[in-house]
């Protein structure tokens, strides 16, 4: 059946021609193959597609397909909104949103995969669209089970802003996707100021949990920073970065601002020159960093952006 639904990406049960008719008509009897329906895809001039999708109750959501050559990778939402608050998110800005169940969540891999058709090798898949994954466990745990029928979960990144019961929840699962934190400030302070759930689980407590981490061999750690001008983008910051990420196998997703001038007027992202000395920064310390100038920027791909829109605008 997932075969059936992952491999071959059926949109029915009349059309698993394999399974006796019989058995087909009882399976579209009593379940549903739903998928989230799309209202809008917007193409980026790097190619990235963003989709806005409506599910059951009428909630969207986003997703996003980012193509590199013959591999691409699927960002997928987890809920349709985000109590976490960050105040430079879109999503966080919108507010609480409702948990996305496991069909939901596989439902905007089924779709984003069959338009991509066999024009890719590899997929890669990372929770970094809407939502706060770790605030929705045991949704997500499905969908992993199910997606890594298809998928390696060494290509599943789970994106957390660092929701402490949650690592603890993904440590102790027997086969894990990988973890990425995002970090975002340099000291606790800083951090609540942009995170408030930082409040509540601090950054000390938060390093407690990632050093006992149980990593997979090979395995790191990503650490997402998002840079703000004036805010978190001083060298000084990148080496407060570099001492507390020491010791744990990890990489620096460096993310300069994705500006939203209505949701969040007064941050800006920093000129180019920062971004890349606050990069060197870090490797100078001996780190692995890489800068992620935000895909579809012109499409506003940056997560909730989208849909952030279309709730400003009359319905
Ligand atoms: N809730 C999870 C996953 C979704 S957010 C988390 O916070 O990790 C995915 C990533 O997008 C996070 O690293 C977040 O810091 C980043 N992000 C959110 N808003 C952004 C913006 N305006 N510009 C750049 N990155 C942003
Ligand atoms: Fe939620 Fe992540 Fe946005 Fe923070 S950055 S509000 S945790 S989606």
């Amino acid at each position: 059946m997932t075969n059936w639904i992952l491999e071959r990406n059926v949109a029915t049960f009349g059309e698993m021609t394999n399974l006796p008719v019989s058995l087909r008509e009882l399976l579209a009897r009593h379940f549903t193959l739903n998928e989230p329906e799309v209202l809008e895809v917007i193409e980026s001039s790097d190619g990235s597609r963003k989709y806005l999708m409506r599910l059951e109750d009428g909630v969207t959501v986003e997703s996003v397909t980012m193509r590199d050559g013959r591999k691409a990778t699927l960002c997928l939402s987890s809920q349709s909104g985000c109590a976490v608050g960050c105040t430079f998110c879109v999503t966080g800005v919108m507010g609480a949103g409702r948990n996305l169940r496991p069909d939901e969540i596989v439902g905007q891999y089924r779709v984003m995969l069959r338009d991509l058709e066999d024009t890719v090798e590899r997929v890669n898949v990372v929770f970094m669209g809407m939502g706060e994954p770790l605030l929705n466990a045991q949704n997500l745990g499905d969908a992993l089970d199910v997606l890594s029928e298809k998928l390696s979960l060494k290509r599943i990144t789970v994106s957390t802003a660092g929701i402490l019961p949650g690592i603890r929840w993904l440590a102790a699962l027997p086969r894990k996707p990988k973890l990425a934190v995002s970090l975002n400030a340099p000291d606790q302070k800083r951090r609540e100021r942009i995170m408030p759930i930082a409040a509540r689980y601090p950054l000390h407590e938060l390093f407690v949990a990632l050093r006992a981490f149980p990593l997979e061999r090979g395995r790191r750690i990503t650490f997402e920073y998002v840079l703000i001008r004036g805010f978190n983008d001083a060298e000084l910051d990148a080496e407060a970065v570099a001492r507390l990420v020491s010791g744990i196998p990890s990489k620096i997703n460096v993310i300069p601002l994705n500006e939203d001038p209505e949701c969040f007027p007064d941050l800006r992202r920093p000129d180019g020159e920062v971004v890349d000395r606050f990069a060197s920064r870090l490797r100078e310390a001996g780190l692995t960093a890489t800068i992620r100038w935000s895909r579809g920027a012109d499409v506003a791909a940056a997560c909730g952006q989208l849909r952030g829109r279309q709730s400003l605008a009359p319905r």
